[in-house]
């Protein structure tokens, strides 16, 4: 309600302030207003993605969402597997299941966790319900334990750097990376650039798990 409030009384000011200049200096869209003053807008939880606005997944926006036709102030910007023509779907859309539904679709691909014997909740839970990641080819969520893992977004050169002994004979072995090309790798790494490398963790023993993309 005192939220409510302030935006009416922000609005009034606004309407009786005279200069356009202080209007373009404090005025705040009222859709963004209402994200910040009028809803609670906190952002869903997913179990296996912790951090969809670090990565950039979810972005602002004031578009609305073709599922639950309302702004939400959030937008998903990565894929969407359907045979629908559907642009914008925010965050909550895919937190419910209402998108994959909606839309007979996912986000992200089911076949490397089903190929793991992952167990079929979860695997619904990350293709239907959890927003998926942007990659070079067709992404392949990372499975540790026999399940799937929390997707952290683009590995930090220092990750890459601090890889060592048998974690990182494992991982060269898993992507087929020349030892010796290894060290030319991270030295042109690049967050987002090429090759890709996406920063896993176990779920279950919170080993980190890393898995290298390319176009
Ligand atoms: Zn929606
Ligand atoms: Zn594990």
């Amino acid at each position: 309600m005192a939220y409510n409030k302030r935006i009416k009384n922000d609005v009034k000011r606004l309407a009786g302030a005279h200069s356009s200049l202080i209007l373009a200096k404090h005025f705040v869209p009222f859709s963004t207003a209402l994200t910040y003053y009028g809803r609670k807008m906190e952002l869903p939880k997913f179990k296996y993605y912790p951090d969809p606005i670090a990565t950039g997944v979810f972005e602002k926006s004031d578009d609305i969402c073709e599922c639950c036709s309302k702004a939400k102030g959030y937008i998903y910007t990565s894929s969407f597997y359907t045979a629908q023509d559907v642009k914008s779907i925010c965050p909550w859309c895919i937190a419910d299941g209402s998108a994959a539904t909606k839309y007979n679709g996912s986000f992200s691909d089911d076949y490397p966790l089903i190929k793991e014997g992952v167990d079929l909740a979860v695997v619904f839970e990350v293709c239907e319900r959890t927003p998926g990641y942007p990659s070079w080819q067709q992404e392949i969520w990372q499975v540790h334990c026999g399940t799937a893992c929390e997707f952290h977004g683009d590995a930090e050169k220092e990750d890459l750097e601090c890889l060592a002994g048998d974690e990182l004979d494992t991982f060269l072995t898993k992507e087929m990376v020349d030892p010796e090309v290894w060290p030319k790798i991270i030295q042109h790494y690049e967050k987002g650039g090429q090759p890709s490398v996406y920063k896993f963790k176990c779920t279950e023993c919170q080993e980190i798990v890393f898995y290298m993309d390319y176009t």
